[in-house]
């Protein structure tokens, strides 16, 4: 039975109201609370089996034919971030916290995919709806996964999407193998001897120190990691200093690494570890690294991807889905991939009505997705999910 028309119009419009009521109260990480009640609620309106607290905010409900089958994990996430939202739009939160990602659209998108695959439901299996927290931050995936997401049933497969705004409404993107890049954290502690600015000579300058630091990372793509493999490494803080005439003792940098091969990926640690401490030396300090692994890449299964890939086209039509979509953009689902076969898929999600040469960054303030993306997304993860469960 396809949706009547009706349905359709009825099923979009509820995903459009539910991606505006969560957009108008975003919560960040691990502080998905009334977004994870709506989608539970949601779920258990449906007559669906939900459990809750899952890596503490994250809900699973499961939709089980009741007949013996494979399994299918689809999953969204519920997080926002700590981004003033500049949109002026009327739905617009007024919090200090915004979705600027999309995954207010995520969830919307899941809610509505269980409506798809109830209307007609599948003949045999079982699909487990996934709202995961904080995958801004990273986190929450292995959280989730920890506290049993992954067992009581066992997926088979694991499918995810993001609405992605580089990629125009009406294609998806997505690539068999590495898609999206490993994230590390760095912090480094830049230590000299605080004086006076006027006497440098008789301080060790952590300003100067911090500078030379931030300028020999940049050496470590250009000059220590093979050309042909993609790596990033970028500052993206530096504090240190509170007056114009007194050098500070200590400079704090933070930034992040991505990566996608594995040996890149081993080097990274001690490649930023020792640069820092040997360009922190020229100015006579001493250079502390911390840092952490945050997500691994993120591998799509080949046969999984050639999956989704099918799916979409029947959806957008093939000239309208992509491989060339690699991002060194992390996402967390990549730890479910870890662990079970499956994909991840771009949505195109640009603002159509946008005038030429506007972009709407993830993750800056005026970030905005085009609704009717919602239901493209809806339809990829109920196609997905029918065609694993079908044995395809
Ligand atoms: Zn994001
Ligand atoms: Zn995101």
């Amino acid at each position: 039975m396809k949706p009547l028309s009706s349905d359709a119009t009825r099923l979009v419009a509820e995903a459009v109201a539910v991606r505006r009521a969560i957009h108008a109260c975003p919560e960040v990480a691990f502080e998905e609370v009334e977004t994870a009640r709506l989608a539970a609620d949601r779920m258990r309106a449906r007559g669906l089996t939900v459990r809750t607290g899952l890596g503490q905010t994250g809900v699973a409900a499961v939709l089980d034919t009741g007949r013996p089958g494979r399994t299918v994990l689809l999953r969204a996430d519920l997080d926002a971030l700590p981004v003033a939202e500049g949109t002026g739009l009327p739905f617009a939160s007024t919090n200090g916290k915004m979705h600027a990602c999309g995954h207010d659209g995520h969830v919307a998108a899941l809610d509505m995919a269980a409506d798809l695959l109830l209307l007609d439901p599948p003949a045999c299996g079982r699909i487990v709806f996934a709202f995961q927290p904080a995958e801004e931050s990273t986190g929450g995936a292995i959280a989730m996964i920890a506290d049993g997401v992954l067992e009581n049933p066992r997926p088979d497969v694991v499918f995810g999407i993001h609405l992605w705004t580089p990629l125009p409404l009406g294609t998806v993107g997505v690539a068999a193998g590495p898609m999206m890049a490993a994230v590390d954290e760095f912090r480094i502690e830049v230590t000299g001897r605080g004086g006076h600015a006027a006497s440098p000579h008789e301080t060790l300058d952590a300003v100067l120190g911090a500078s030379h630091v931030i300028q020999a990372l940049q050496s470590i793509v250009s000059r220590r990691l093979p050309p042909l493999s993609p790596a990033v490494v970028s500052v993206a803080s530096v504090h240190g200093g509170n007056a114009f005439n007194v050098l500070p003792e200590r400079v704090v940098l933070t930034g992040t690494c991505r990566s996608f091969d594995p040996d890149a990926v081993d080097a990274l640690p001690g490649l930023v570890t020792g640069t820092a401490a040997a360009a922190a030396a020229v100015a006579g300090c001493a250079a502390e690294t911390t840092y952490l692994r945050k997500s691994r890449a993120l591998v799509n299964d080949a046969g999984e991807a050639a999956r989704a890939s099918r799916c979409a086209s029947a959806l957008v039509g093939e000239r309208n889905v992509t491989a060339a979509c690699r991002t060194m953009g992390g996402e967390d689902f990549s730890e479910f991939l870890g662990k079970v076969p499956g994909a991840f898929a771009f949505v195109g999600a640009a603002p159509a009505t946008d005038p030429p040469g506007r972009r709407r960054a993830h993750h800056a303030p005026d970030f905005d997705f085009d609704e009717r993306a919602l239901p493209v997304a809806a339809k990829l993860f109920a196609a997905v999910a029918r065609s694993v469960l079908a044995g395809e």
